[in-house]
């Protein structure tokens, strides 16, 4: 079993009731630390670095709106790039959640807390409305994220890119891309790149441009 199997057999085991389950992350060493990209909804801190078994200075946690990533050399990608060669970090993994707030069909949900505090898209709004409608859902997502994530040529490729999804409720880890066994990241970088970043900036950061949906 590697690592990102056992915190999720851990995850498992101990919300079956198995008062013994748990990661030793000393037996894990070669692994850690584990570079995780989550949404940055507060709702995620108290789960945090627990529901993955691993301790903090074992976990360098890097968050976005919607864990979203834009493309192979988006700013994320370079600060993920970042976090395993300045802090050793030796697996990623890209963590979406049930009922995140960015892949609800909001825009006038969203249209109207911005104009309520002041805040009018105006010609921006079209824009957000094709950004949003791309973000189809959070397993969608976390599945785009880690494909740009492996094509990155700042990542290397001995660094597995897993992708998961958490329960916001009970804290339940789900697979939605095991990296371990991906496709060799020197065969994905054969394949065409997904289409440029296109400048998109519907006034915050969440900008830039995904794939067609399916192309994951
Ligand atoms: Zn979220």
């Amino acid at each position: 079993m590697r690592l990102l199997e056992a915190i999720v057999d851990a995850n498992h085991r101990a919300l079956s009731g198995d008062e013994q389950a748990g990661l030793r992350p000393h037996e894990w060493a070669d692994a850690l630390p584990l570079v995780v990209l989550t949404c940055f909804d507060p709702r995620l801190h108290p789960l945090m670095p627990e529901v993955l078994g691993v301790r903090e200075p074992d976990f360098i946690w890097l968050t976005n709106a919607g864990n979203v990533v834009t493309g192979p050399l988006s700013s994320t990608v370079r600060s993920l790039a970042l976090a395993c060669g300045m802090h050793d970090g030796k697996e990623i993994a890209v963590l979406g959640h049930t009922d995140c707030r960015f892949f609800q069909p909001v825009r006038f949900l969203l249209e109207g807390r911005l104009r309520s505090r002041g805040i009018h898209l105006g010609a921006a709004a079209a824009r957000l409305d094709e950004f949003l409608g791309r973000l189809v859902n959070e397993r969608t997502n976390v599945r785009t994220a880690v494909q740009h994530i492996r094509h990155s040529p700042l990542i290397p490729r001995a660094i597995p890119v897993h992708g998961l999804m958490v329960d916001i409720e009970s804290g339940q880890l789900e697979w939605v891309v095991n990296g371990y066994d991906a496709q060799p990241a020197a065969e994905l970088r054969q394949q065409p790149l997904p289409p440029p970043e296109a400048p998109l900036d519907p006034g915050f950061r969440i900008s830039g441009d995904l794939p067609p949906i399916g192309t994951t």
